[in-house]
């Protein structure tokens, strides 16, 4: 058995487990249990610094998540998308393939909580269904492996998937969504990362929500799949208590682009049963582009802030306004320092001819041409500087 398995043997999964570690109500644990799957490896259990500190409330159950509110349980309608069992079809030309149940940890917050540790509902025995899907659907050329965890796959069967999804002609992409650096970073062995270099073009999108979970082993797993050769990208979900602070989630997106993983969207929260305590308003993520990113720090450290909106209608880009005003003869902007700036726009007047020369005069180029031989040679130091 290697390492990340024997950490993953040793989570804490049952609701007595829970309650005697952090001191709950076990009647309470047991009651989010019977609805949630719970899990938190040694691992990540390990940065838990204190009682509801943003790695705590990520992973350890709340009360809380007994009361909806106005959440629902596939309030992006995936299902009604799902042709097939394990794949969930909604862009022309991109699938998203579900090819495990399991993960590393469950996050409080997930969006598939109304799935996610239930074989039943992802099960194994839909990925022969999934590749053939894929396979009789000419239009799809990019693929996100997903789940639950596709790191928690064996990496024989990773080898497998992969390799029938990069046999199919029209698959030009394929992505992997996994939250495995974040909270196993041990499951990324030299034996995986020999897998996924067989299938370029391949992305990661790994998933951090806070910069104390960029540790050295995380670090190391990061490295690895970046020396493998592919780009990574990391998605973020805003989580009350977590990371709905400016300077947080600066450091955040600072740490992940010096580990070499590229930020690339802050998720508004979605409005899943059992995750209203960890929502924040809309305004906080605006608030973390203009006061913490924007202008703030590197450009590359700026993620894509969305809202995957409700109905399944894809996701959505929240930008904070700059533009003051525009007209037809400027547009006046604010900077990421509240300074006014003025751009001018071009000019709209038509394009004016030349009129044509006079009968027996010289023609305007060539004039141009003989002007510039007249005119005394331009020493060389005329050009520095300029
Ligand atoms: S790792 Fe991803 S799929 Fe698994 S519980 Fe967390 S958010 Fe959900």
């Amino acid at each position: 058995m290697q390492t990340w398995q024997k950490l993953l043997k040793k989570s804490l999964t049952t609701a007595e487990e829970v309650a005697e570690v952090f001191g709950l109500n076990l009647e309470s644990v047991r009651a989010i249990s019977a609805k949630f799957k719970i899990r938190i490896n040694p691992y990540y259990l390990g940065l838990i610094k204190t009682k509801d500190d943003p790695i705590y409330k990520q992973v350890v159950p709340d009360i809380r998540e007994l009361e909806s509110g106005v959440c629902t349980d596939d309030p992006l309608a995936e299902d009604p998308d799902s042709p097939v069992p394990g794949i969930v079809h909604r862009y022309p030309d991109r699938v998203l393939f579900l090819v495990s149940h399991e993960c590393a940890s469950y996050c409080r917050f997930c969006t598939r909580k109304r799935m996610v540790g239930d074989i039943k509902k992802m099960n194994p025995r839909f990925i022969e269904d999934g590749i053939e899907y894929i396979r009789s659907h000419p239009e799809i050329r990019d693929v996100i492996v997903s789940g639950g965890d596709p790191l928690l796959l064996a990496d024989s069967r990773l080898d497998a998937i992969l390799g029938a999804l990069r046999a199919i002609p029209h698959v030009e992409i394929i992505r992997i969504g996994t939250r495995v650096p974040c909270f196993l970073p041990q499951r990324v062995t030299k034996n995986l990362v020999r897998v996924f270099k067989k299938y370029h073009p391949l992305y990661i999108n790994v998933h951090f929500n806070h910069p104390d979970e960029i540790t050295d082993e995380a670090r190391r797993a990061l490295g690895m799949l970046a020396d493998a050769g592919i780009p990574l990208g990391c998605q973020t979900v805003l989580l009350k208590g977590v990371n709905d602070d400016p300077a947080v989630m600066r450091r955040l997106m600072q740490k992940l682009l010096a580990a070499r993983v590229r930020p690339y969207y802050i998720y508004q929260a979605d409005m899943i049963s059992g995750t209203d305590h960890l929502r924040t308003r809309v305004e906080a993520g605006l608030e973390i582009i203009k006061e913490g990113l924007r202008g703030w720090t590197s450009g590359l450290a700026v993620p894509h802030f969305v809202i995957d909106s409700p109905g399944g209608g894809g996701k959505i880009p929240l930008l904070p306004s700059y533009i003051e005003s525009i007209t037809d003869k400027e547009v006046v902007l604010r900077n990421y320092e509240g300074k006014r700036h003025v751009y001018l726009q071009p000019s709209e007047q038509p394009n004016v001819k030349q009129p044509a020369p006079a009968a027996g005069s010289a023609p305007a180029a060539p004039a141009k041409k003989a002007a510039r031989a007249a005119a005394p040679a331009r020493p060389a130091w005329a050009a520095i500087g300029r």
